[in-house]
């Protein structure tokens, strides 16, 4: 059975529809890739997930259950954490501050004080400035942060919306980088990304999406040799 179950999704935005029907999977222990163009309906599909957006039809099932109705706490709380698109760092906070929002739901002061030793480690650059304002991190480090922080909940699931939008490319390596390393620590990956090379580069499945429907879907290695994707976007 599939970790994560998404079976004709329909989100509206009022009069407009966003997402038309998309039905996609995730096993556990993948990284799942959804690209396509800008208002295919990426984000729209990863807010409906983790219950910031409530579909007109469809279903979504994780773990057994469906979770379509459930309110967003809830789902973070059952193993599901979402990176948002443009980092959404706390400014005037410090680091370690934003890491420790990332905690809410957790009580448990040994656990939270090992999972700040967890991240310290995969992200050094964090412990460094932990004590700096979030706001004069650079772009690169505040996405590090906002995955440091998405990881202070301890998710099974982490849901990343273009995690490599805005950066330089050294950032942009270093980024796919600890994705790869996040999904062998044991954390399933769903990733949302423009940049459609690097991340059906390191998917193990992906599917894209354009008008709000899935039009296709491989394994990363099949979607990156299909001509149609090269020519649509990985620039012919
Ligand atoms: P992007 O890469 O720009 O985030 P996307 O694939 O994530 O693109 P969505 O942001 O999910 O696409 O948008 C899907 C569709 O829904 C687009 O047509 C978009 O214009 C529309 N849309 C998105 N947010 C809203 C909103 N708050 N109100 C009305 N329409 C919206």
């Amino acid at each position: 059975m599939a970790m994560l179950s998404v079976d004709n999704l329909a989100v509206n935005y009022g009069v407009i529809t966003a997402v038309k029907g998309v039905s996609f999977e995730i096993n556990e222990g993948e990284i799942v890739s959804l690209i396509g163009a800008n208002g295919a309906g990426k984000t729209t599909i990863l807010k409906t997930i983790s219950g910031l957006l409530k579909p007109v039809s469809g279903t979504i099932t994780y773990e057994g259950k469906q979770i379509q109705k459930e309110k967003a706490p809830k789902i973070v709380a059952q193993g599901i954490s979402q990176v948002p698109e443009g980092r959404h760092i706390f400014p005037g906070l410090t680091v370690k501050e934003n890491l420790q929002m990332g905690a809410f739901l957790q009580s448990n002061h040994q656990q939270i004080s090992d999972t700040f030793g967890e991240i310290y480690k995969r992200f050094p650059i964090l412990k460094q400035r932990e004590n700096q304002d979030a706001a004069t991190l650079s772009g690169g480090e505040q996405q590090m942060l906002a995955m440091g922080r998405a990881l202070m909940s301890k998710p099974k699931l982490i849901l990343l919306d273009e995690p490599s939008m805005g950066l330089a490319p050294i950032f942009i390596n270093e980024i796919f980088d600890i994705i790869k390393a996040i999904q062998e620590q044991g954390t399933t990956v769903l990733l949302i990304e423009q940049n459609a090379k690097k991340a059906l580069s390191i998917a193990d499945r992906g599917y894209v999406l354009a008008s709000g429907e899935v039009k296709l879907t491989g394994t990363g290695q099949e979607l990156l040799a299909n001509a149609d994707v090269q020519k649509a976007y990985l620039g012919g």
